[in-house]
């Protein structure tokens, strides 16, 4: 399955250097391999037994800045994996003009499966092993599936010790009382929200009463659907790993929260609406689709069934090539990961700015530039599409990525031939 992303990011770049001579596209040389690959294994103790871990930290590119992107503690993680996320990482971060580069971690494993202090064990001995190539200015990791703010907080305070430093910046995405935002836990959801309302906007496009459905229900998940609720959104479909259910007369995202909390995660039992399987949840009638959980949700048979008129990817890579193709061919629109769900790595960079400069922005601030930013970018993407004459999104955006990145490696004077 990693497999498919691995060569889908890339088929990606150079589907846009086909057809967009005006890019140069021995740019593609450079972007093609990630400048790092750290593979770590280590020991742990747990529950007196010793456990093998396999950890990895992939820096793809660092031509804009420090190296940025989540650690991701999941089952399926592998080595080509992770370099993917590292590259949509890097691609994302110049598309909203970040100053970073772009990187990507992963632990193979369940994190369910350890209690909270075997998984600060655990977080703490991949931090001993990463140090030297991590830093508030070399590499900063981030919260990604599976990790979240008290794991970011134990791996800073490890590095902290560790390199008897106190630029809290070495991680983003931690709680307030490790230099953490308040807004950080709540703002890829609310960007892809807000992503959606100003989308809506310039397209004339009334939000209210709108139907749709939601694949994960994650911290992305829960904070688009608190966001699209006081937008007048009605979410009718749900779903995660235990399966997915409908519900015509829409669900309270609050109460599915509360119940999966207490139920292990489980929505199949949650008892409004109907238990139907992913392609019946895929194929409900609705106004928007969101795929909110992992890579490679949305293939052929998904793209065929689908009813909705716009898909916006809040995971990263949640629809395959052959389903990108087929939504295309049907003129379903797409809003693309790269910029959908950027308003995590957005809320990041604020926070690296507060650790770095020791000042504290509130939340109803931060909450206003994630908004005004993302009114900039949309209105700026529908501009490129109008200009270079661009037929979807997902190309404006990787058009817009791809030449700031150029830009950037002439200036710096690199080898790039015409
Ligand atoms: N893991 C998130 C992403 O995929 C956020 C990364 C960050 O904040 O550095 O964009």
């Amino acid at each position: 399955m990693s497999k498919n992303v691995f060569r889908m990011v890339d088929n990606t770049i150079l589907k846009i250097y086909n057809n967009f001579p005006k890019l140069n596209k021995n740019l593609y040389t450079y972007l093609s391999k990630p400048q790092n690959e750290i593979t770590v294994n280590f020991t742990v103790e747990i529950d007196r037994k010793l456990q093998n871990f396999t950890g990895y930290r992939i820096q793809h590119n660092n031509i804009m800045g420090p190296y940025k992107g989540g650690l991701r503690y999941h089952p399926n993680v592998e080595v080509n994996e992770v370099e993917a996320l590292s590259k949509w990482m890097t691609y994302k971060n110049s598309l909203q003009d970040i100053p970073f580069g772009g990187a990507k971690g992963g632990l193979r494993i369940d994190p369910h499966q350890y209690n909270n202090v075997e998984l600060k064990k655990i977080s703490e001995k991949l931090t001993e092993n990463i140090v030297n190539y991590i830093g508030p200015e070399k590499d900063i990791p981030a919260p990604d599936v599976g990790t979240n703010a008290e794991i970011m907080d134990c791996m800073t305070q490890k590095y902290l010790d560790i390199t008897n430093t106190d630029n809290y910046g070495v991680f983003t995405g931690k709680s307030p009382n490790y230099g953490g935002s308040e807004f950080r836990k709540e703002a890829t959801g609310t960007g892809v929200a807000v992503c959606i309302k100003e989308w809506a906007e310039l397209k004339n496009i009334e939000l209210k009463g709108k139907t749709y459905i939601l694949q994960g229900l994650g911290n992305v998940g829960y904070y688009t659907a608190k966001k699209l609720k006081e937008y007048g959104l009605i979410l009718i479909g749900i779903g995660n790993a235990s399966g997915y259910k409908y519900h015509k007369e829409g669900y309270d995202i609050e109460n599915i929260q509360e119940f999966i909390d207490k139920n292990d995660e489980d929505l199949c039992h949650y008892p409004i609406g109907k238990t139907i399987d992913k392609l019946g949840f895929f194929s409900i009638n609705c106004d928007i689709v969101i795929p909110a959980a992992l890579e490679l949700q949305i293939c052929e048979e998904e793209a065929k069934n689908i009813q909705a008129k716009l898909i916006v990817e809040a995971a990263n890579g949640p629809i395959d090539e052959k389903g990108d193709e087929i939504l295309n061919e049907r003129n379903i629109e797409i809003l693309p990961d790269i910029l959908t769900n950027s308003g995590g790595v957005l809320c990041s960079y604020y926070e690296w700015l507060q650790n770095c400069n020791n000042v504290y922005y509130e939340r109803y601030l931060l909450n206003q530039k994630l908004e005004d930013k993302f009114k900039e970018k949309v209105k700026q993407i529908f501009d490129l599409m109008e200009e270079e004459n661009i037929q979807t999104m997902r190309e404006a955006c990787y058009y817009y990525s791809l030449k700031r990145l150029e830009n950037e490696y002439i200036k710096r004077g690199y080898y790039l031939p015409n």
